[in-house]
């Protein structure tokens, strides 16, 4: 049972043996640097923690299942008797030492959302462990996809999804970002198929759809990734290429061809690419993130295909968690912003280096707007605790804390010290940062003791103390936070307000405008967020008619366009909505858009029926936060 009072004597008891068998940090930690907290892991690491595995698993499509063997090589402070690990819904057949003896061990209680601690008992000499074990049908990593529900409709698919604390269901370990591991892999999928994984990968199949997969940098569990399917892959560049379904490679390989440029700009900024390779895979639709950083190959929403390179901040922003997450890890997810923010800022900065200051600051705008609103929901929800860039996440699910404040607030706030200190000392800072924390795992606290000497004290600069204490450790959003400003964005302002005004659209965007495509996805994205809250259907009509909002293939001025749709209960563009919802799974547009059909009676009935419809296309992340919004029952029918 999970008892993180007990965790702290047992942290007591084992410092002595610590000193002399530094596991998770090395050089002169202090007690509070060494403290290992993590709400949402089972793992004991302080007694014992794995450091390589060998993995050996076999991919069952028909029955949804893997069946794999784990074997870890731990590491033990001098008397521990046991090892524990994170499982959940994994059914375990055997536990062997290095050499198949029996090793005894016990599944604990499962717990809502953490699972079960797996507790596998050490002999004195143990040093390897071996688990043999099956996966649920119903894993909430998995997800399963029928030929249907892929573009090309031949195959089936498989990719999971670890973040946050997902991987225990497909994988027996020891769940937390602080806990990092090396991996080698051996993957059995059907003849046809191409196995990928967050490891060095294959570039074509072959005939018998056995694969092989080394990642030789320690990488913590959320990052372990799988994905299996009729996949192509297409270089791109010296270090870069993109894997997609056969029917999708095209099209992916024009949008992302500026993957090396983006990688060159990063290592200007902060050092050098640290992992290699960098490759994305575009996944199908029911993916649920935009992106998931996956250490040399990025998991992708097809839905920033937009045909126009539009959307590619996206890939800024995996990229950027080479560096930040991938490579300096928040310890535990209260301290996610230290993932989420930094990498928010480091895209931001890339952006600027690859496309221009005006056109980073139309994103800064939007970021400011995303976050002005999370504040203002959470506020309202009577949640401000978690307008706090440091959370207290105990005994929740750690998905609670992956909004935008993490991201847009922890960016505004780096972006307020590089303000405050300048660019040049700002970016001598961040550079030493990564490259002295490079493969461990940073609290908030001791992100604040490093930034005090490395920033202000090496530079004779006073400590921002309450800075701190407004920004990470207060709600809401400080006044003290920076103001971006966008030019081309006031330009779409006065379109807007003339609009409204009453000057017809035609008049205010030419067609040659249009043709021209004068402005960005992001111009159109400002324009839709800000047109009144009070249009008549002739408005909606008049605009849709010569701006075909309904039927962009750009998903991101789609579902801005639907929140005004069901607002304002614009009927011609029901059948479109519903087409959106049931086909792409991304919990970023899910989310705002179920969220406005629950505001009416009317509008809860039509959420509901296309839910019974959309719900099996999307990954458990979405449905996890879409049930609760939805009252969704697990036993109804969909
Ligand atoms: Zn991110």
């Amino acid at each position: 049972m999970y008892q993180p009072i007990s965790r702290v004597v047992l942290l007591i008891l084992t410092s002595i043996a610590l000193a002399c068998q530094p596991v998770a940090e090395n050089k002169k930690t202090t007690d509070t640097e060494m403290k290992f907290t993590d709400h949402h892991t089972f793992a004991r690491p302080e007694e014992a923690v794995i450091t390589h595995l060998e993995w050996d698993a076999v991919i069952d499509f028909d029955h949804h299942l893997i069946k794999a063997t784990a074997a870890y090589n731990i590491s033990r402070a001098t008397g521990a008797a046991a090892i524990v690990l994170d499982v959940n819904n994994l059914a375990i057949t055997s536990v062997t030492d290095g050499r198949d003896n029996p090793l005894s061990f016990t599944v604990g209680e499962e717990q809502p959302f953490l699972g079960s601690p797996l507790t596998i008992a050490l002999e004195d000499t143990t040093s390897q462990i071996k688990i043999t074990y099956t996966t649920h049908p119903e894993a909430a990593a998995l997800q399963w996809l029928s030929p249907k529900q892929t573009a090309a409709e031949t195959m089936p698919f498989l990719f999971t999804q670890s973040q946050a604390i997902l991987c225990r269901s497909w994988l027996p370990v020891q769940d937390s970002p602080g806990i990092r591991f090396t991996y080698r892999a051996r993957v059995q999928v059907p003849p046809g198929m191409l196995a990928l994984m967050s490891a060095e990968n294959p570039q074509i199949k072959n005939a018998d759809g056995e694969y092989h997969f080394a990642m030789d940098q320690p990488i913590p569990a959320y990052l372990m990734a799988l994905a299996a399917g009729d996949i192509g892959y297409k270089q791109v560049g010296p270090r870069t290429g993109v894997y997609a379904e056969p029917t999708v490679l095209k099209a992916a390989a024009y949008e992302f061809a500026e993957m090396e440029e983006m990688v060159i700009a990063a290592e200007k900024l902060y050092g050098p690419y640290p992992w290699e390779v960098y490759d994305l895979i575009v996944l199908p639709p029911s993916f649920p993130f935009g992106g998931m950083e996956n250490p040399r190959l990025t998991f992708a929403t097809p839905t920033i295909l937009a045909g126009d390179r539009s959307l590619t901040s996206l890939v800024a922003h995996e990229l950027a968690h080479s560096w930040s997450g991938n490579l300096v890890t928040n310890a535990n997810w209260d301290d996610f912003w230290l993932n989420e923010g930094f990498t928010v800022y480091f895209e931001q900065r890339i952006m600027e280096a690859v496309y221009g200051r005006d056109y980073a600051e139309m994103l800064a705008v939007l970021s400011m707007q995303d976050l002005q609103a999370t504040i203002a929901d959470l506020t309202a929800k009577g949640q401000a605790a978690d307008t706090h860039l440091k959370l207290n996440l105990q005994g929740r699910d750690p998905d609670d804390g992956m909004n935008d404040i993490a991201y847009n607030k922890g960016y505004f706030f780096l972006r307020l010290l590089e303000e405050k200190t300048g660019r040049e000392l700002f970016d001598a800072f961040l550079k030493k940062y990564f490259r002295e924390n490079a493969f461990k795992s940073m609290t908030t606290e001791r992100f604040i003791a490093y930034l005090n000497e490395h920033l202000f004290a090496a530079h004779n600069l006073p400590v921002p103390e309450d800075l701190y204490q407004q920004w990470i450790y207060g709600p809401g959003l400080p006044d003290s936070h920076p103001v971006p400003v966008s030019d081309r964005f006031d330009k779409v302002d006065a379109v807007v307000k003339a609009w409204a005004g009453g000057t017809p659209i035609g008049q205010l965007i030419s067609q040659e405008d249009l043709l021209t495509k004068k402005w960005s996805s992001h111009e159109w994205l400002h324009f839709i967020r800000h047109l009144p809250q009070n249009m008549t259907a002739g408005q909606m009509q008049a605009l849709d008619d010569y701006l075909r909002f309904t039927y962009s293939g750009n998903s991101e001025i789609l579902a801005a366009w639907m929140v005004h749709v069901i607002r304002h209960e614009y009927k011609p563009g029901y059948a479109n909505l519903e087409n959106f919802l049931v086909s792409a799974g991304r919990r970023k547009f899910l989310v705002p858009l179920y969220g406005e059909m629950v505001k009416t009676e009317a509008g809860k009935q039509m959420a509901r029926r296309i839910y019974a419809k959309a719900r099996p296309n999307y990954h458990f992340v979405a449905t996890n936060t879409l049930d609760e919004m939805l009252g969704w029952q697990e036993n109804e029918t969909s």
